[in-house]
C-alpha cells in the first residue's frame, strides 16, 4: 500500500517502537516527523537517513512530551499531521507504596497526557484533510496489570479509554483512533527495566528474560518493532477503515491467559 502524499507525526521515535514505526511508514511511501526530547546531530542524522533510504521527506523535531504545551508546538511544526503516532514513554519500577511522586507525575504525562494534547492538536488538521489516522502505543498492560508499574498500567489503561473516547467522536469522519497494545518487544526500555527486575526478584540476566519477562508471553518470544510498525501501517490501510475504537494486542498470546 502507498501512504504517498501522507504526513507521520511519530512521538518518542528516535530509537526502540517508535523509530520502527517511522521506519515502516517511511517504506509505505508516508512523509515522517520523527521526535524526541534531545535536540542532536545524531537525532536529525535519524531522518536524514530515513529520507534517503526511503525516497520520503523526513524531518526531526525536538519537543519535550512532558510538557503539554511542546506537544502542541510539535503538530503544529509539523505543518499538517495525517497519521499521529502516540509512542513516546518511560517506564519505573517500585512498589506502589515507595513509588517516587515524580516518577508517577512523569510517566502520566508522557504515556498519556501527551497523547491528549497530541491528538487535541491534530485532530483539526485531520478533519481540514478529510482523512486522519491516531495509532496509540499502549501496552499489554494497558489491558492487565503487573506488581511494581503503578503509575504505566494506569496510564496504559488510560491511554485505551482516550483512544475509544476520540474513535467515538470521530465516528462519522474518515478519522479513526486505535491502540496496539504490545507485548514485551526488546527495545531500549525494556533492556533498562532487566536490572530492576533482577534486583526486585534475586534473579540472574537470562533467568529473568525466560522466566519473569517471557513467562507471561505464551510465545516466549520478543515482538519486533517490524510488527509493530507493520500493524500500524495495517491500521492507515483501506481494510481498517472500519476498525476504530479498539486495541490490537500484539503480545505472542499474553492476553489470552
Ligand atoms: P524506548 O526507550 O526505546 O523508546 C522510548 C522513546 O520515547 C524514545 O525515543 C525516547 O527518546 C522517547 N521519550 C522518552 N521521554 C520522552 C519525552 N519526555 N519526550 C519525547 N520523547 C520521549 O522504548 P520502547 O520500548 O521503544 O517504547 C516505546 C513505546 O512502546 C512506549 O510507549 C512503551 O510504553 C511502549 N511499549 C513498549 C513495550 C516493549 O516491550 N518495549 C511493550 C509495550 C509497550
Amino acid at each position: 500500500m502507498t501512504l504517498s502524499g501522507k504526513t507521520a507525526v511519530v512521538t518518542g521515535s528516535n530509537s526502540g517502537i517508535g523509530l520502527g514505526v517511522a521506519r515502516a511508514l517511511a517504506q509505505a511511501g508516508a512523509n515522517v516527523v520523527l521526535n524526541s526530547f534531545t535536540d542532536r546531530d545524531e537525532d536529525h542524522d535519524l531522518a536524514r537517513a530515513l529520507a534517503a533510504e526511503f525516497g520520503v521527506e523526513a524531518r526531526y523535531i525536538a519537543a519535550d512530551m512532558a510538557d503539554g504545551a511542546q506537544c502542541r508546538a510539535l503538530i503544529e511544526q509539523a505543518g499538517g499531521c495525517d497519521i499521529l503516532v502516540n509512542n513516546a514513554g518511560i517506564q519505573h519500577v517500585a512498589p506502589v507504596d515507595e513509588f517516587p511522586p515524580e516518577k508517577w507525575d512523569a510517566i502520566i504525562a508522557i504515556n498519556l497526557s501527551s497523547a491528549f494534547h497530541t491528538t487535541a492538536a491534530a485532530l483539526p488538521m485531520m478533519r481540514a484533510a478529510g482523512w486522519g489516522r491516531v495509532v496509540n502505543i499502549a501496552s499489554a498492560h494497558g489491558l492487565t496489570a503487573s506488581p511494581y508499574k503503578a503509575a504505566y498500567v494506569a496510564a496504559k489503561h488510560g491511554i485505551v479509554g482516550l483512544s475509544k473516547t476520540v474513535a467515538l467522536e470521530c465516528a462519522r469522519e474518515p478519522i479513526t483512533c486505535n491502540a496496539i497494545c504490545p507485548g514485551y518487544v526488546l527495545t531500549p526500555l525494556v533492556e533498562a527495566q532487566i536490572p530492576d527486575q533482577m534486583a526486585a526478584h534475586g534473579l540472574d540476566r537470562e533467568t529473568v528474560i525466560r522466566e519473569v519477562m517471557l513467562e507471561r508471553q505464551p510465545s516466549r518470544e520478543f515482538a519486533t518493532v517490524e510488527q509493530i510498525g507493520g500493524t500500524v501501517v495495517f491500521l492507515c490501510s483501506p481494510a481498517a477503515e472500519q476498525i476504530t475504537g479498539t486495541t490490537i494486542s500484539v503480545d505472542g498470546g499474553w492476553t489470552a491467559l
